[in-house]
């Protein structure tokens, strides 16, 4: 039998008319003769009240008890939604993540899974129910329950789908799909039919903000992830493997324009240019899980070179105290932050064999009179670092710049 995971964010179950209007999705899939596992979020923003319940008791919550209290959230959504099903005529059961055989390892909070056990789920579907799976979280082989991080419910019916060998995932939101860019900010960003998972890392900081996790997992056991609204019919777009194709399509043209605001910079000047300097400076910061991006190192005059490198605002001031201990250990110049930055983004596959995508994203933000700061390229991405004010003027000029709001005849749309 063919068999479908769903999974419905905490938006798509905010209150009892949607987990009933979930429930007739789940049933109309259901009728078509597929299996189905369902993974379910927390209703609403009930987690983030959970968070502040426990804020309120404790001035720093026991991770362990912490984690116990968040799973609460996905069992409160699973087993109504199975309530629900089962007033539809269907039989369906609610299985908690530790039931439904998700091992993990023991960093709370952080939880990454080890294993899945299918043999419960697979008995339940074989005996012809839906099944209902609590999302997030699972357990340590100690039998502590844990949590994946925020927005692990993604993570949970992707790792589902893979160790179930399910057609695909089909991922519920309150946005119908991944956009060319947001459409908050470019009105005429045009959904995407598809998209390979490379690009989808790149571009999901915006629009269907999907736990990376999920889609690294997509990407390594091939699970095709479609995301589409559960709130309408529209239809959604696929996330999958078939970069080829989406290379073929997309030769002359960037697939999306990402864009990340509340960037810092920190440039430490006059680094003794010496092996192992580097990775006295940033390997401190990865202990800290200050997570680095764009890093520039100029060439060296005198022996010495600037280093300069991008952090998030928010981790600005651990960085740079972390920074600053270094600094005179190394005995390296002046430290300098400068905060109100983004990143901008061109993104595509079809950029790793064509050339003239740098060059035309460096013209058009010319052109808007944008001021680059720092550059970084990967295969399939080129960013820059700019004035975080001119952010969103830079993402229309780019959406402009690479024709992105024209049709594109590959896709039909
Ligand atoms: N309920 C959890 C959260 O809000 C997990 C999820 O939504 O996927 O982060
Ligand atoms: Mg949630």
């Amino acid at each position: 039998m063919s068999l479908v995971v769903h999974k419905y964010g905490g938006s798509s179950v905010a209150d009892a008319d949607m987990i009933k209007s979930v429930a007739r999705r789940i049933t109309d899939a259901r009728k078509k003769g597929t299996g189905v596992v369902a993974v379910v979020s927390a209703m609403g923003d009930s987690t983030d009240d959970l968070i502040d319940l426990a804020r309120s008791v404790s001035s720093q919550p026991h991770p362990r008890e912490m984690d116990l209290l968040l799973s609460t959230g996905e069992l409160v959504a699973c087993t109504l939604l199975t309530m629900a099903l089962e007033d539809l005529g269907q039989e369906a059961v609610s299985l908690t993540g530790s039931q439904a055989g998700i091992h993990t390892d023991t960093s709370h909070g952080q939880a990454r899974i080890d294993r899945v056990d299918t043999a419960r789920m697979l008995q339940e579907l074989g005996e012809g129910r839906i099944v209902v799976v609590a999302g997030f979280q699972g357990i340590t082989e100690d039998e502590d329950i844990t949590t994946l991080g925020r927005g692990g419910s993604d993570t949970t019916a992707v790792a589902l789908a893979a160790t179930l060998q399910a057609d695909r995932c089909e991922i519920y939101t309150d946005v119908d799909g991944i956009y060319t860019a947001d459409p908050r900010i470019v009105p005429e960003a045009r959904k995407l039919d598809e998209i390979s998972y490379d690009e989808m890392l790149e571009l999901a900081n915006y629009g269907a903000k999907m736990h990376p996790r999920s889609i690294e997992l997509g990407a390594v056991f091939n699970v095709p992830i479609y995301v589409a609204s559960s709130f309408n019919q529209t239809p959604g777009t696929l996330i999958h493997g078939n970069a080829d194709k989406v290379e073929m399509e997309n030769r002359i043209k960037a697939t999306g324009i990402a864009c990340t605001k509340n960037v810092a910079k920190i440039t430490v000047r006059s680094v003794p240019d010496r092996p192992g300097v580097a990775a006295a400076l940033f390997e401190p910061l990865a202990q800290s899980g200050i997570s680095v991006d764009t890093i520039v190192q100029n060439t060296s005059e005198d022996r010495t070179t600037d280093i300069s490198f991008t952090v998030s605002g928010d981790d600005l001031s651990a960085a740079m105290a972390k920074v600053e201990e270094l600094v005179k250990e190394i005995g390296s110049g002046a430290l300098i932050s400068e905060v109100g930055l983004a990143a901008v983004s061109v993104v595509g596959s079809g950029m790793q064999h064509t050339p003239g995508y740098a060059s035309r994203m460096f013209r058009v933000l010319a052109d808007g009179k944008v001021n680059i700061d720092m550059i970084t390229t990967s295969e399939i991405r080129i960013s820059c670092i700019i004035r975080e004010e001119q952010a969103e003027e830079a993402v229309r000029l780019l959406h402009r710049g690479f024709a992105l709001d024209e049709p594109d005849p590959a896709d039909g749309n």
